[in-house]
């Protein structure tokens, strides 16, 4: 048993001040479940800025966190619930899916007055389970952890990982794997597929009292809009194409955006065969479900605008008693979805390669030309952004770029344009690269790394890896000599070239 099972805390000690506005909903919206206790639970990871950012009891929690998060000790003021949603999965409608492996303990509000949510992902069975364990393995909870931690240094909206405990319970997957249980923190767990459950039952009624929880939770400045609902799909819409813009950015693979994988708070959320592009290639696929290729590096803006389409069509019957005109709303949101994506993109890879706001008309061309040539040169795309870096303050750095390239010297064409271009602006080059030193990360998650870590915890119960990984990636932007290694992509014979959900 845990050594925590039984935590003393006062009515105001407790270590968790729970608010839950989602236990608050109509019946339908979830099914109340507790976590099913586990064996020998172990706290293998705590994330101590993360709970002081809650404002909650980083001790107490810490003291007693296998026990709260494994879902053997029962955090007071929880409400512990499964989340009813629906969705499109690579594509194909299926009209009920729901929490089947994850329990929403309840809301708190943080030290910034924002409401997030605290889950259990892997603390056994709901309703909602299908034929599922309701389990996570040691594995893919690692993946999480690190992965969705390395997005938040980066920068971009993401869950977070609150702790991780082991089970001391084996979980059953093509082979027998140590159990998990992963403590996820999210702006909240709504996603597109939770309006499609209600407007594939046509309950337009909860499509919009569901519509009023996230308008209020959100995106408060659309209460008093004038169309309120057709605000919040452009405003879903503007957080969906920015996210995926600064992915792109990075080299985030999510791997698997289907509905009910995204967010309607603009978070990136279910971090499951998800990985960061090495070599640059807008094709590359590594999740082994992904066989046709949907869910490729290139296609996330494509299928950001599906799914979109998918949480129009939701809120049709929201948008306009006529249905006809509805449509048209929605098809005009749907649309603009496109140019929102590329003004985003615009701004993330301006900056990237040191262009201020100011554009010139050959700007687009200069971009294309660098990607076509990292992707023709076979280049690594974080290194080779992060060595233009010092290619900005003088071309003493560009053979390092170079040596990128299957051919050096294919970019040297290219650099004589991008100098005359940065020429006509008015930016020291030191100020220059400090800026793009500030969006061009030397560190991401490698898979290769990543897979190292997991493989030393999981086969060999040692987190020493897993520990120095998320060390190094808390700080992306930073040159870290000590930790060099984790900044080159991986030798012949390292690569990963797929990766497993592992559910
Ligand atoms: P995911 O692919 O992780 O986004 O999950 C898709 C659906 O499958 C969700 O409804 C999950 O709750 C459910 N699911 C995934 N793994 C399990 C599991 N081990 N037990 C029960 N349900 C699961
Ligand atoms: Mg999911």
């Amino acid at each position: 048993m845990s050594n925590a099972t039984n935590p003393q805390h006062g009515d105001d000690g407790r270590p968790v001040a729970f608010d839950n506005s989602y236990a608050r909903l109509p019946d339908v919206f979830f099914a109340p479940v507790d976590p099913s206790p586990v064996e020998a639970p172990r706290l293998i990871a705590f994330n101590r800025a993360l709970a002081g950012e809650l404002g909650l009891d980083a001790d107490a929690l810490e003291r007693h966190g296998a026990g709260y998060f494994s879902g053997n000790v029962p955090l007071p003021g929880s409400l512990p619930l499964a989340m009813a949603y629906a969705g499109h999965q690579f594509g194909q409608f299926v009209p009920q899916l729901g929490d089947g492996r994850a329990i929403l303990l309840g809301e708190v509000i943080d030290r910034n007055g924002r409401r997030r949510d605290i889950q259990l992902k892997g603390a056994g069975q709901t309703p909602y389970s299908r034929r599922g364990d309701g389990r996570a393995a040691l594995g893919p909870v690692l993946r999480e952890y690190i992965v969705s931690e390395a997005m938040h240094a980066l920068g971009i909206p993401t869950t977070r990982a609150l702790a991780a405990v082991a089970t001391g319970q084996p979980v059953y997957r093509d082979r027998v794997l140590p159990g998990a249980v992963f403590t996820r923190v999210a702006a909240s767990h709504v996603r597109v597929g939770t309006f499609q459950f209600f407007a594939a039952r046509g309950d337009t009624e909860n499509v919009r009292v569901l519509a009023d929880h996230v308008i209020d939770r959100h995106y408060p400045a659309l209460k008093g809009a004038e169309q309120p609902y057709l605000a919040l799909l452009d405003a879903v819409a503007d957080r969906q194409a920015s996210l995926i813009a600064r992915w792109l950015g990075v080299g985030f693979i999510h791997g698997v955006m289907n509905t009910d994988n995204m967010t309607i708070s603009g978070e990136t959320i279910d971090f499951g065969p998800c990985a960061f592009m090495d070599r640059y290639d807008p094709r590359t696929v590594y999740s082994s479900i992904d066989r046709n290729g949907r869910y490729a590096f290139g296609n996330q803006p494509m299928i950001g605008q599906w799914n979109i389409a998918r949480l129009a069509e939701a809120l049709l019957a929201l948008l306009c008693d006529d249905q006809d005109k509805a449509v048209e709303m929605a098809n005009a949101a749907v649309g603009r979805f496109m140019e929102r994506f590329q003004a985003h993109w615009k701004a993330v890879i301006r900056a990237k390669i040191g262009l201020g706001a100011d554009e010139e008309d050959d700007d687009q061309g200069l971009i294309r030309d660098l990607l076509v040539t990292l992707y023709e040169q076979k280049a690594d795309y974080t290194l080779a952004f992060r060595r233009l870096v010092d290619a900005a303050e003088g071309d003493a750095a560009d053979d390092a770029l170079q040596d990128l390239l299957e051919t050096p010297g294919a970019l040297t064409p290219w650099l004589a344009l991008w100098r005359a271009r940065l020429a006509r602006e008015a930016v020291t080059p030191q100020a220059r690269a400090a800026a793009m030193r500030r969006v061009n990360p030397a560190f991401i998650p490698r898979n290769h790394k990543v897979e190292e870590a997991l493989t030393a915890a999981v086969d060999h119960g040692d987190f020493s890896l897993f520990s120095a990984l998320t060390d190094v990636l808390a700080r992306p932007y930073e040159d870290q000599p000590a930790f060099a290694a984790y900044a080159v992509p991986p030798k012949p014979g390292e690569e990963i070239t797929a990766t497993f959900c592992g559910t």
